[in-house]
């Protein structure tokens, strides 16, 4: 499964930014994902809560901030938000886009707690 590998590498990603393994545990997890990221959230959502048991990430809420696909559109000269499914400027139709953003997936801010004493 596609959101599997995915979820895996942003688990990866955050353990490499957590200040030690043990006594903290990581509350939110905010995500950046474009339109065009080909990741249907709600099977991350899961992904990300089954590999994440016994981790420092368990119950980690993930967060995630939908960018939607922009482009600028070659014919018109117009920058508008692109339909993923229709793939054509908004205002007269062309397919000749150039994209600007909604390609991204990225791990934009991590929330960790610090649990004293529990060792
Ligand atoms: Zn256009």
């Amino acid at each position: 499964m596609h959101e599997l590998s995915i979820a895996q590498s942003i688990v990866d990603i955050v353990l490499q930014h957590l200040p030690r393994e043990e006594g903290v545990s990581v509350r939110s997890v905010r995500l950046t994902l474009g339109a065009m990221a080909g990741v249907v959230p709600d099977s991350l959502e899961f992904c990300f809560g089954a590999i994440t048991e016994g981790t420092p990430l368990q119950g980690a809420l993930l967060e995630i901030e939908h960018v939607p696909l922009r482009a600028h559109c070659n014919d018109c000269g117009g920058d508008t938000d692109i339909e993923p499914t229709l793939f054509a400027c908004a205002a007269c139709g062309s397919r000749s886009l150039t994209i600007l953003s909604g390609r991204e997936m990225q791990v934009r801010d991590i929330e960790v707690e610090e649990n004293e004493g529990v060792r």
